[in-house]
């Protein structure tokens, strides 16, 4: 299996490389805050416990978080491996997916960290604002989640630098040269 984790703030890039990655290899692709978000919209149980969490956005417990994954792995058995995105955001996440990859036969092939500084975001932020028309409140979230991954993400990182598969890849250029290096780092280990 080649199972790939993505990093990166909001704004980086993530969801274009994303699938880029399904396009090219294939694989699964699991966003857990596009999963948060269906449940929101379907008003389940789960999306009602996290709705005021993501609209503040902040992090959802890790207990709530991890199971949700381990869920959502388990719906694609078939899967010959997949692309979290947006997991693991903590230390503790990143444990219990070692885990639980473990238990089921696979582990993290690749981690591609996006690397965009904080100027540069707000800076496509800012041109994002003028085409779209954002409301400042939507912009408030957005400039809220780039902190979050700044202040809590990131210490994630060395999680995977030790064990020696984070690639940090420069997240700033041409889309298709960004792809460039990432099939490359994930070529290493196919
Ligand atoms: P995203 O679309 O990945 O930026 O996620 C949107 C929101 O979902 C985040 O701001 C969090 O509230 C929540 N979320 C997504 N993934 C996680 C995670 N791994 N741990 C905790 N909260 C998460």
């Amino acid at each position: 299996m080649l199972n790939i984790v993505i990093f990166g703030p909001p704004g980086a890039g993530k969801g274009t490389q994303s699938q880029n990655l399904i396009d090219t290899y294939h694989l699964a692709h699991i966003s857990t805050g596009d999963v948060f978000r269906a449940h929101i919209k379907n008003e389940t149980d789960l999306g009602k416990k996290v709705k005021e969490l993501l609209a503040n956005g902040v992090l959802v417990p890790d207990s709530i978080t991890i199971s949700m994954l381990e869920e959502e792995v388990k719906k694609n058995p078939e899967a010959k491996g997949f692309i979290f995105d947006g997991f693991p955001r903590t230390v503790p996440q990143a444990e219990a997916l070692d885990a639980f990859l473990t238990k089921i036969g696979t582990a993290i092939s690749v981690v591609v960290a996006l690397d965009v500084d904080q100027d540069e975001l707000k800076r496509r932020i800012a041109e994002r604002k003028k085409i779209e028309n954002r409301a400042d409140d939507a912009e408030d979230k957005l400039l809220k989640r780039i902190d979050e991954y700044f202040t809590k993400t990131v210490h994630v990182l060395p999680y995977y630098k030790n064990q020696g598969k984070l690639h940090s890849i420069n997240g700033i250029g041409k889309v298709e040269d960004i792809f460039a290096s990432i099939a490359k780092a994930v070529n290493t280990v196919k």
